[in-house]
């Protein structure tokens, strides 16, 4: 291949430059303006929700949400140690501390785990979950739906409900799963929970450059979370604040390419479905990886693509994986480090992780842009099966 082959690039095939100019053209280039308003729309449509509230990045979101959910300075949010830092990183902004709960194999909370805290860790009182041993509050936790797939949202909400959880869905990678069947058909990721994120960064299924957006299950809900966004003004005219706001509302410039991504979005899930199924026939034969799948019961945008290499056999450092590949122009990464082994979690206690480090060492994200072509996935495919084979131990 004469070319370099991203891990994921944007895509703007549609009407970005067309919105963005009339953006420009109106003078409406930061927190109001009419694409902002119609870009909400067009996400409550698409998600089957009445409300959703357009902002500045999916961190900001995510932090709305804990926001709102009531977390307060010493209580203790459940979290994942095994995402993006910025799904823990909210609950510390409010002088919380996370507990990291461990992934079951769709690299999501594992239910059984979750449930296990609560009941062995925690008790009940006045309909208030607290932690037996520090006496603290836990009011909620964030699930994170990674890579695309679903968590096993029926599981968690019954066990959010019984233990009195707020739910905050980071479905920053999810924009498009839903589920097919069970008591949640037809629903999305990110409308199940109390709070739903996501994120529209350059990564992302779709972007506008950064920007993320939030919805709620109430109405007023959101409306509350929208006027937080915007410095918690009370009116257009008079500086009077009744609450502590944010500067977190998406800009009109932002939301003009969000509106044109939007219109492509069925059309970008598609691809990355038809991209994972041509990967599926590569890999199908080959034993020093698995590609890993999605929940079954699920539609899943397929995000993002992962393969779970045999350390039986390769033994191999991720890095040198990674340098070798890029050696060939092939650009991919490893999952993520885990977040409670970070400087700033360092101290945050982590509960039984078993799954969370055994794929922290064995998974790599390989090329998952829209654009990709039939020919890139054969040669990607091609040239990580020749590296893994020179690399494999041989003696077993
Ligand atoms: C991208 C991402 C975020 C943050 O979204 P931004 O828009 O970049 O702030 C949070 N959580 C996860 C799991 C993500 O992948």
């Amino acid at each position: 291949m004469d070319h370099f082959i991203p891990l994921a690039i944007p895509n703007f095939e549609g009407n970005e430059k067309k919105y963005v100019d009339d953006a420009l053209e109106q003078g409406w280039v930061s927190t109001g303006g009419a694409y902002i308003t119609k870009l909400e729309k067009d996400l409550a449509a698409f998600l089957k929700v009445e409300n959703v509230a357009a902002c500045q990045s999916g961190t900001s979101a995510l932090h709305l949400s804990i926001v709102e959910a009531g977390v307060k300075p010493g209580d203790l949010v459940l979290v994942p140690p095994l995402t993006f830092i910025a799904a823990v990183n909210p609950v510390r902004y409010q002088f919380a501390d996370p507990i990291f709960i461990d992934c079951d194999d769709s690299f999501c909370m594992d239910p059984d785990k979750l449930e296990a805290y609560c009941r062995d860790q925690c008790e009940i009182k006045d309909g208030v979950l607290f932690e037996k041993s520090s006496g603290r509050r836990v009011p909620a936790v964030v699930v994170v739906h990674v890579f695309g797939n679903m968590a096993d949202m029926e599981r968690i909400m019954d066990i959010a409900k019984r233990y009195s959880l707020k739910v905050v869905e980071d479905a920053t990678e999810a924009l498009g799963t839903y589920y097919l069947t069970g008591p949640y058909a037809g629903k999305y990721a990110g409308t199940i929970g109390d709070f739903g994120a996501f994120s529209f960064n350059g990564n992302k299924i779709i972007t506008t450059g950064g920007g993320g957006a939030i919805t709620a299950n109430q109405t007023e809900t959101v409306d509350h979370l929208r006027y937080l966004s915007t410095q918690a003004k009370n009116d257009p005219h008079y500086y009077i604040h009744d609450e502590i706001g944010y500067n977190y509302r998406m800009t009109n410039l932002q939301a003009a390419l969000g509106v044109a991504q939007m219109e492509e979005l069925p059309e970008f899930i598609r691809r990355k479905q038809a991209n994972f199924e041509a990967y599926r026939a590569e890999f199908e034969d080959f034993d020093l990886v698995k590609l890993i799948g999605f929940r079954p019961g699920v539609c899943s945008n397929k995000w993002f693509y992962s393969l779970e290499i045999d350390r039986t056999r390769i033994h191999a450092t991720m890095r040198e994986i990674i340098t070798a590949l890029e050696g060939k122009r092939i650009q991919t990464r490893a999952i993520w480090g885990l977040i409670n082994e970070q400087v700033p979690y360092l101290r945050d206690r982590a509960y039984q992780l078993e799954k969370a480090p055994y794929y922290a060492e064995r998974i790599l994200n390989i090329p998952s842009s829209t654009s990709l072509t039939g020919e890139e996935i054969s040669y990607v495919a091609a040239e990580i099966k020749n590296l893994l084979r020179e690399l494999a131990d041989h003696e077993n």
